[in-house]
């Protein structure tokens, strides 16, 4: 890919943020003969999938200014809570400070920004770069909080993949040849973190129990836990809108 005309030509010190992940990987090849000049940022929270891992590794060995950036997702959930879907109103810092709360639950956005979002973007900024190229895709959400072009604390985000889907994304792979991890033999998108007690959507409980039986027996007690803690407010809802 030629970058004549595009964002990089504009910047000296340019990020990418590679999760290991199938977009990330494909902005890696998109962007291969520009890696002497970037920075590829991988956030490691310490709850990857092995087979994640070994994506990582890969991307590593071909990018000659690799930057690994390690937080500890357990410690932080064992301070401030495990991660949900669903927060009661007993987990608001106004519940906690009545004392209603028994299970420490958190957001999972608070969560993902603490531990992934956050790192991340500061290691970028506090590194000097100016851009940072991330494998953000239109049909990932319905409207993107920020976007190709933007521009925040003085780094401007570069979204090559924007207007691609995911089909495209995994035909782009396939045709380097680029081995995926087994994991999007039955997902759509990675999981960020195994044991995570929030994305339920993603489907991970049948992947885990079938590949990663440990994983798998921490990741649903931690579900077990969370269902205990949501369950009464469930219950109060559905009682007051009459659902039996
Ligand atoms: S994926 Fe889950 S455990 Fe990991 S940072 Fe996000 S909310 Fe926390």
């Amino acid at each position: 890919m030629s970058s004549l005309g595009s964002p990089l030509d504009r910047h000296e010190k340019i990020a990418l943020s590679a999760s290991g992940g199938k977009d990330s990987t494909a902005c890696v090849y998109l962007l291969r003969d520009q890696l002497d000049r970037i920075n590829v940022y991988h956030l490691d929270t310490g709850d990857l999938l092995p087979e994640m891992r070994e994506s990582v590794a890969r991307i590593e060995a071909m990018c000659p200014h690799f930057v690994r950036i390690e937080t500890n997702v357990a410690d932080w959930i064992g301070v401030h809570g495990l991660p949900t879907d669903l927060l009661p109103y007993t987990s608001h810092p106004v519940g906690r400070r009545m004392g209603q709360e028994k299970t420490p639950l958190v957001a999972r956005y608070d969560c993902c920004w603490n531990n992934l979002m956050l790192p991340l973007f500061q290691r970028v900024h506090d590194d000097g770069c100016t851009l940072l190229i991330r494998g953000t895709k239109a049909v990932d959400m319905p409207r993107l909080p920020a976007t190709d072009g933007d521009t925040a604390y003085g780094v401007e985000l570069y979204y090559p993949l924007l207007d691609w889907t995911n089909e495209q994304v995994f035909a782009f792979l396939a045709l380097k040849g680029v081995k995926l991890p087994r994991v999007y033999n039955y997902v759509v998108n990675s999981p960020e973190c195994a044991r995570c007690s929030a994305w339920w959507g993603e489907g991970r409980s049948t992947y885990l129990k079938k590949y990663h039986p440990e994983l798998w027996a921490e990741y649903d007690a931690r579900l077990q836990l969370v269902i205990d803690a949501v369950a009464p407010s469930l219950a109060l809802l559905r009682h007051e809108a009459g659902v039996t």
